[in-house]
């Protein structure tokens, strides 16, 4: 990957535009609230990757009729975005397994969904290779956040 100057806003808006089509479908919404400009040093075919994925997971694993909410903002030394959703969740014995490769939580795979369970083990594999980190918190029926963490770029 090579690491340039990327505005994390514009990798929003080019994954929220290549996941209208799940989002409609769903009769799901999305918000989103960017607090602030956050450019960060990253890849921006990669991050869109990154972002499409954990939004897919979002919307795949939500019922119908929720909300996705993403947010960008940062700290000191990361420009961070946040994806929650209102979804099925994830158990608190499974939730260590998710980045694994073909792992998947039983009810997911019963949904018949046609996932592969490799797209969180390529969205960990990316977020290191820019240097970051990947959080993930969550409630079996409540929802599911998860925190992306990439270094921001010097001025
Ligand atoms: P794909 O390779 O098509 O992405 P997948 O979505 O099953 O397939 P991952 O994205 O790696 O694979 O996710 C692994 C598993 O983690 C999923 O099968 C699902 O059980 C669980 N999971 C991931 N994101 C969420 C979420 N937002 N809410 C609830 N469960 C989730
Ligand atoms: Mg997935």
């Amino acid at each position: 990957i090579s690491l340039q100057k990327v505005r994390l806003s514009d990798i929003l808006n080019r994954g929220l535009e290549m996941t209208t089509h799940l989002v409609e479908e769903k009769n799901m919404m999305i918000e989103s609230i960017v607090d602030e400009e956050v450019y960060v040093l990253g890849d921006t075919n990669r991050l869109i990757q990154i972002m499409m994925n954990l939004l897919a997971n979002a919307i795949n694993y939500s019922p119908e009729n929720t909300t996705v909410r993403v947010n960008i903002f940062k700290n000191q030394k990361y420009g961070i975005f946040q994806i929650r959703d209102e979804g099925i969740g994830i158990c608190e014995s499974e939730i260590n397994r998710i980045f694994e490769r073909f792992y998947r939580v039983d009810r997911a795979r019963s949904r018949n969904s046609g996932g592969t369970g490799l797209g969180l083990a390529i969205v960990k594999h990316l977020v290191e290779a820019h240097h970051g980190l990947i959080e993930v918190e969550s409630k079996v029926g409540e929802g599911t956040v998860f925190n992306v963490y990439i270094p921001i770029a010097k001025s």
